[in-house]
């Protein structure tokens, strides 16, 4: 028999965990289903030091503070210890190794199928993250055997990587952080195919974030004009370019745009032998597991704020969801009350001939 739930939410990361606050809150009957074995799974997937570029004030899921100095930066292992205990605080229903393989629909019940059960549910939240399928370009097969690959997913430290010239590719914030700490101990070239917007992590001694919130930016959604502006451009936070060459001595270069053997050649024609490269270009969506017709060009999902044309399915921590913020720490909240709203306002509709459900209390 299958196991039922009124709502079903898919993935324990903070999305997940801050969707099941409300939820909780809301008295609903539900469940969270994590792929992983243990809470913060990506944040596992990420270098041992990571520093956030949001402070700690900035880094809090509903109903609990960040530990720590509200304006410190917290590490990798600091988030991972907040989630951890966050979903322990409010024992929330997390079942662990439960990777979902499908999401189906049979008149108004969704079904939710792992390896070894089904559930039903009438509402189903997928929280599995912003970033899912790490990317390589397919540039990468024509590399030989001499030459260690690894996506940004796999770098923990320097100590990991062998002796010789390494080459990071992608220039966004993982590249420019990896590199710079690479710097310290090999040879590091940074190909950069696309600039990003250089943002300052403090300003007149205050931090970024601080005036991101106070001016009401990071709230803009992307119905506004400013709001659809910002989503158009990656930011750079923290890291400039020049700093990277002069302090640190990286060398900089454009795309990388073929490869042979042990040489990459860039898109101004000009050649580097390497030993090592790490792609830190970035992931794609995966979706293919959900068998419901809410895709659109290139497999993203079509939503509005998150709320499917399919009645009862959701999305939640999708990179500008709706702001900046959907896919931060301290303001996925936003989206996941809106989304609660939605959930606790939906009745299903009853299967032909049936009457309908009126006056659910939950
Ligand atoms: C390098 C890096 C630095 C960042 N720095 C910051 C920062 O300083 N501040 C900040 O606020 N944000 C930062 N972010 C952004 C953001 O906070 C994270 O990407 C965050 O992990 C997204 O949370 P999420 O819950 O939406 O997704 P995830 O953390 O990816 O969680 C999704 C969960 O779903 C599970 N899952 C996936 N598929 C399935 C399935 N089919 N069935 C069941 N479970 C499944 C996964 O195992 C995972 O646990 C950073 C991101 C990166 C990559």
């Amino acid at each position: 028999m299958n196991h039922r739930h009124d709502v079903i939410v898919v993935g324990a990361g903070q999305a997940g965990l801050a969707m099941g606050y409300f939820l909780a809150r809301q008295g609903h009957n539900f469940t969270i289903l994590e792929a992983a074995e243990e809470p913060a799974a990506a944040w596992r997937e990420r270098w041992d030091s990571l520093k956030l570029f949001t402070p700690a004030r900035y880094d809090a899921l509903p109903g609990l503070a960040f530990p720590g100095d509200p304006w410190d930066y917290p590490g990798r292992d600091d988030v991972v210890t907040y989630l951890t205990d966050y979903a322990r605080h409010f024992e929330l229903p997390v079942e662990f190794n439960s990777r979902v393989r499908a999401i189906r629909k049979t008149n108004s019940t969704y079904l939710i199928e792992l390896d070894d059960r089904t559930y039903e549910t009438d509402q189903v939240v997928v929280a599995t993250g912003p970033f899912q399928v790490p990317f390589v370009p397919p540039i990468a097969k024509r590399l030989g055997p001499a030459v260690l690959q690894l996506h940004s997913t796999a770098y923990r430290k320097p100590q990991d990587i062998g002796e010789g010239r390494v080459l990071l590719v992608g220039g966004g914030n993982t590249g420019f952080q990896i590199a710079e700490e690479l710097s310290g101990s090999h040879e590091v070239h940074l190909s950069v195919g696309t600039r990003q917007m250089p943002l300052p992590q403090r300003i007149l001694g205050r931090d970024l974030f601080w005036y991101l919130d106070k001016t009401g930016l990071i709230r803009k959604t992307t119905a506004s004009r400013i709001g659809r502006r910002m989503s158009q451009k990656d930011t750079l936070i923290g890291s400039r370019p020049r700093a990277l060459t002069r302090r640190h001595g990286v060398k900089l270069h454009p795309r990388a745009a073929g490869a042979e053997g042990a040489t990459v050649t860039f898109d101004d024609g000009t050649k580097l032998n390497i030993r090592t490269v790490i792609w830190s270009t970035g992931f794609r969506p995966d979706y293919s597991w959900i068998d419901l017709p809410v895709f659109g060009e290139k497999g993203r999902v079509n939503h509005q704020r998150g709320v499917t044309d399919s009645p009862g399915l959701y999305f939640l921590g999708l990179s500008w969801q709706h702001t900046r913020g959907s896919a931060l720490l301290g303001w996925v909240k936003d989206d996941a009350e809106h989304i609660a709203q939605q959930i606790n306002a939906f009745r299903p509709s009853a299967p032909a001939g049936a009457p309908a459900l009126e006056g659910r209390t939950t």
